[in-house]
């Protein structure tokens, strides 16, 4: 019987409460399909910074270092906020990336049947369904690159930073990319801005490149600004889009909110191999933390992503996707509730998920 090793990086704000009800599915879902899990708890971001003074302790990627996959909550909250950048929560957030390698974001953005109709576009636009998976490069690019001050030639205070890919970089998503649409619809979209930036002019010789290996996937290339149009004049149109790290965070979250509410999106970082963290897109929502009032729905789906990334489940992994969609016929947290739908609590919500499974 496999064991798996997971490290829970509760966090901070409904982080603890939505990541207790993912450990309850996982539990129920390791029963049925008969592998064992244990966990270790690590501390990263504010409550981190409560206990040690730092927002990701060395024991943490430690911790995370020998465990099959880690699952994060959600870090951050009002109570850091006035803190200097390398300080605060978020920063754990960064370091834990670089520490684990985790240099491909992978975010789903797909709407459950049972909640087509809260995409803020209209239905014939998303056409009854919407499955694009956007691979993320998560390691590098301007959010790592060298940064900082200095005098403007026009003698005001200035600040840059730097778009940097090396090849090697953009090969190693690219590959990510074009592996997971051999899985699904075998389309790939690169986005860059090449007519302008030449980290992207060697972003795309590189996808294109790496396309050879890959015969069967139909490869297009648009320039970023294109893409953010596209995503909500024609959705449909996409699969696998590939980008890198800035592009990607602000096109993953246009493309989240197509299908609907933040509290069931789910978000898989991948290393080398098959180790991975996986979280929900949200944060900790500090405004409703305590409450028992949090959508546990996107973490759980993140132990859905887990087990088929991570943990070579595929079919536990469907199991929960489809517990979660049965689930939401009837019941939903206050975030999603419609007039025909059960208000439940962040821990029956979980509780429901498990008797669907
Ligand atoms: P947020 O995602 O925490 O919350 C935005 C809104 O969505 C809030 O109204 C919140 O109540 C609601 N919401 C979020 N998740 C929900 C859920 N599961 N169920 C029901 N409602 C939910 O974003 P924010 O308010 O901008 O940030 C709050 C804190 O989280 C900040 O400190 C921010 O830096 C941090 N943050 C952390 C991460 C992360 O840990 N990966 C990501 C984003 C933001």
């Amino acid at each position: 019987m496999s064991n798996y090793k997971i490290t829970l990086l509760k966090g901070d704000g409904i982080g603890p409460e939505i990541v207790d009800e993912a450990v309850k599915v996982l539990n129920k879902t390791a029963e049925k399909f008969n592998f064992t899990v244990e966990y270790d708890e690590a501390l990263m971001g504010g409550c981190a910074i409560d206990a040690t003074g730092m927002p990701l302790p060395q024991e943490t990627i430690d911790k995370c270092k020998a465990s099959d996959s880690v699952l994060l909550g959600a870090v951050g909250g009002p109570k850091w906020d006035n803190l200097p950048g390398s300080q605060r929560p978020e920063a754990g957030l960064l370091g834990i990336r670089g520490a684990l390698g985790l240099f491909a974001n992978l975010r789903p953005s797909v709407i459950f049947e049972p909640l087509q109709g809260d995409s803020p576009i209209k239905d014939e636009i998303i056409g009854g369904k919407l499955d694009i998976m956007i691979v993320r490069e998560l390691t590098g690019g301007i959010y790592f690159g060298k940064r900082g001050r200095c005098d403007h030639e026009n003698g005001t205070p200035a600040a840059w930073d730097t778009e940097m890919y090396s090849e090697l970089e953009v090969e190693r998503i690219a590959r990510v990319a074009f592996d997971m649409a051999m899985k699904r619809n075998k389309k790939v979209t690169s986005v860059d801005k090449a007519n302008v930036l030449e980290s992207s002019r060697l972003w795309r010789e590189t996808v294109i490149r790496v396309s050879k290996d890959y015969p069967e996937v139909e490869l297009n290339h648009l320039y970023v600004d294109n893409c953010a149009m596209q995503l909500v004049r024609n959705p449909r149109q996409f699969d696998v889009i590939v980008t890198s790290n800035i592009f990607g965070d602000i096109l993953s979250d246009e493309a989240s909110m197509i299908a609907g509410s933040i509290g069931m999106l789910a978000s898989a970082s991948l290393a080398e191999g098959s180790f991975g963290l996986y979280e929900p897109i949200h944060g900790s929502a500090p405004d409703i933390a305590g409450q028992g009032i949090a959508n546990p729905l996107a973490t759980i789906l993140s132990v859905a992503m887990m087990l088929r990334y991570s943990l070579n489940q595929p079919e536990a992994a469907d199991a929960i996707e489809n517990a979660v969609n049965e689930t939401l016929k009837t019941y939903r947290t206050p975030d999603i509730l419609s007039a025909d739908t059960k208000k439940v609590s962040c821990s029956e919500m979980g509780d429901m998920v498990c008797a669907a499974l």
